[in-house]
């Protein structure tokens, strides 16, 4: 029987911690397998899902800019991915190419591990962003029974789209509104990419929440972002956003090799160390 080696796909693929995850898990489990990054540049990418099968890969995840197309070529079986059109996790069943969306998995994963009763108190969930991550969190918000979902968004249209396709419990608000829709929020979950890195800062006042509101960042590099550390200077419940990128690792490495692995504590502190670039 050959190794099996999954990958993930993207362009570029130098900056993802995939590998350092799936790699530590082949090593404490002591699984003989392989995770490699492989950079797929956008013209190649429909011949290369179209051909999957021949690729010498058991599957992999797929990232930016290749999640839509991997949904096109992909046979999908669920729901949620359906919902999202975006897949970022691929494997084979009988030669044939399949996929799935764990963002959203990973996203209720990692809130429901660092604050099991998060959703207990359903009052409005309040989402910044609406691109593909924030797709992922309202379909979950939605599953997880929240009665009203607001979407914040830079381009409003983007905002009132998703309000659109998900239904009455969703409703669009642009950033002007933010300080009278943040009095009402039982959970703040950032969805942009601002605050990363490189980024600019989110231009949010935090002290608008409510007293017992959580707060939660997608964006986990850094691990603590300014939305984050103002929130917890605040007194409020935080929750970063590295545990929805473990959580959401879990089905893949399931699929390619047929264990299902645990997001540890030393897991979490392999990647921060790499994350904050510690020996
Ligand atoms: P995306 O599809 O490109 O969406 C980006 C979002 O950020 C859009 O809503 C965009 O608003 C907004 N945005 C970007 N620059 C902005 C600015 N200067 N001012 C205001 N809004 C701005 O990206 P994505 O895939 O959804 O990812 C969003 C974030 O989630 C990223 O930081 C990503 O790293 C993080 N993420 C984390 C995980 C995890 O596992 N923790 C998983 C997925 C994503 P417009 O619509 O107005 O452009």
């Amino acid at each position: 029987m050959t190794t099996p080696i999954a990958c993930v796909i993207g362009w570029p693929i130098g900056h993802s911690r995939s590998p350092l995850i799936h790699r530590h898990w082949l090593r404490t489990m002591g699984i003989e397998g392989d995770y490699a990054p492989f950079a797929l540049p956008p013209d190649d990418a429909a011949a290369f899902f179209d051909d999957f099968a021949r690729s010498g890969f058991v599957g992999g995840n797929v990232t930016v800019p290749h999640k839509e197309i991997a949904f096109s070529k992909a046979t999908v079986v669920d729901s949620a991915t359906e919902a999202l059109g975006a897949v970022n996790t691929v494997w084979l069943e009988d030669g044939r190419l399949m996929g799935t969306s764990t963002d959203a998995v990973g996203f209720l994963a990692n809130l429901d591990h660092a604050t099991p009763d998060w959703s207990n108190n359903r009052g409005p969930a309040v989402v910044l962003g609406a691109g593909g991550a924030a797709r992922a969190v309202i379909w979950a918000l939605l599953e997880r029974s929240f009665d009203t979902v607001i979407v914040i968004n830079r381009t409003i249209e983007r905002a009132e789209a998703l309000a659109r396709r998900f239904g009455d419990r969703v409703r669009a608000a642009d950033w002007e509104s933010s300080p009278s829709v943040l009095r009402e929020a039982s959970v703040l979950i950032n969805a942009t990419s601002l605050g990363m890195t490189g980024q600019p800062s989110l231009p949010l006042d935090v002290g608008r929440l409510p007293d017992d509101a959580i707060v939660n960042d997608l964006v986990y590099a850094p691990l603590e972002t300014d939305l984050l550390q103002q929130a917890r200077e605040r007194g409020l419940r935080t929750v970063d956003g590295l545990g929805m990128l473990l959580h959401q690792a879990v089905p893949g490495f399931e699929k390619w090799f047929g264990v299902r692995p645990i997001v540890t504590e030393e897991l979490r502190e392999l990647v921060v160390a790499d994350l904050t670039g510690q020996p």
